[in-house]
């Protein structure tokens, strides 16, 4: 395996960074994780946008462009054979002193590694996923905006343990005013009669790359799409759920908390979005996602 790191294809035992980087140190930094399907970068401007308002949040100073960042990303894909797979982009803050002072780090780190993907078993597709709501509560928009996709993942993190130690693959996370934000590594959304819908950005959510898609192939096909709040009650409550992400694409939600959602099979507007999704793939459309 190739690894990009800062301009150079390198090999993946000499991709290293140094133990000073505030990266490793702090967790200071910002990623994305992106797609590949049939040998293309899935929604690659979306990602690549939503990397530099992550570090422009952070006043960190990408030092490539956006362009730069594309190529290498190909350049990485390609010349690791990857076809159907998964690319991680990441910006560290680089080398600096044991202080948290982002600003005595002059050398941002950047590296891609481009590789397979681990999915969800294709039965949690066919017959639903369980899932439960952690106790652990999802960082709030004051302490650190849950639009930043950074380095610092251990809020999430602890709501995944919880999911394993309770058997289930995904944890509901709600925000400090009780209720549903997201998923610890998904965005959530729910069907309630006619209507399909996902908490507002400012419920205190990662503004998912997938969500956005799903947004839009939900109005394509006449559905009535909102951005509401989600109390637990209401998604108890709701006909159907289902979570999007990257890796997930969209994967119906039948339990949460052992309490079976609608008659506790996959729904039908649940179908309708995934093979929607999967053709929006195919066609290599592109949608716009603004940040
Ligand atoms: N929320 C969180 C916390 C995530 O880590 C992810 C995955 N990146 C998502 C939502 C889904 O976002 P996307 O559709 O862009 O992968």
């Amino acid at each position: 395996m190739k690894v990009w790191l800062n301009g150079k294809l390198v090999d993946k035992g000499d991709a290293r960074l140094s133990v000073f980087d505030h990266g490793t140190l702090y967790g200071d930094g910002v990623f994305e994780g992106i797609r590949v399907y049939n040998g293309k970068i899935f929604q690659c401007r979306a990602h690549i946008d939503r990397l530099f308002a992550s570090a422009r949040q952070i006043r960190l100073a990408i030092p490539y462009t956006k362009q730069e960042l594309t190529d290498a990303a190909n350049e990485t894909m390609r010349a690791n054979g990857v076809v159907d797979g998964y690319i991680r982009l990441v910006v560290t803050r680089g080398e600096g002193t044991l202080g948290i002072s982002p600003f005595k780090c002059p050398d941002p780190g950047t590296f891609i590694i481009a590789d397979n993907i681990v999915l969800y078993p294709q039965e949690m597709y066919e017959h639903g996923m369980a899932v439960i709501i952690a106790k652990t509560i999802r960082t709030s928009p004051r302490m650190l905006s849950p639009a930043i996709k950074s380095l610092n993942y251990l809020n999430n993190i602890m709501a995944k343990i919880e999911a394993i130690d309770a058997g289930v693959a995904e944890a509901i996370m709600l925000n400090e005013n009780g209720n549903v934000a997201e998923c610890t590594g998904d965005n959530l959304f729910i069907v309630a009669g006619a209507k399909v819908v996902t908490p507002p950005p400012n419920a205190g959510i990662l503004v998912g790359v997938t969500r956005n898609i799903v947004m839009h192939l939900a109005r394509r096909n006449g559905m009535e799409m909102l951005e509401e709040d989600i109390s637990p009650e209401r998604l108890y409550a709701a006909d159907e759920c289902f979570l999007t992400g990257t890796a997930a694409e969209v994967i119906p939600v039948t339990r949460v908390d052992s309490k079976p959602i609608g008659d506790g099979n996959v729904g039908s507007v649940t179908k309708q979005l995934l093979a929607a999704f999967r053709e929006f793939i195919d066609s290599g459309e592109d949608v716009e996602y603004s940040i």
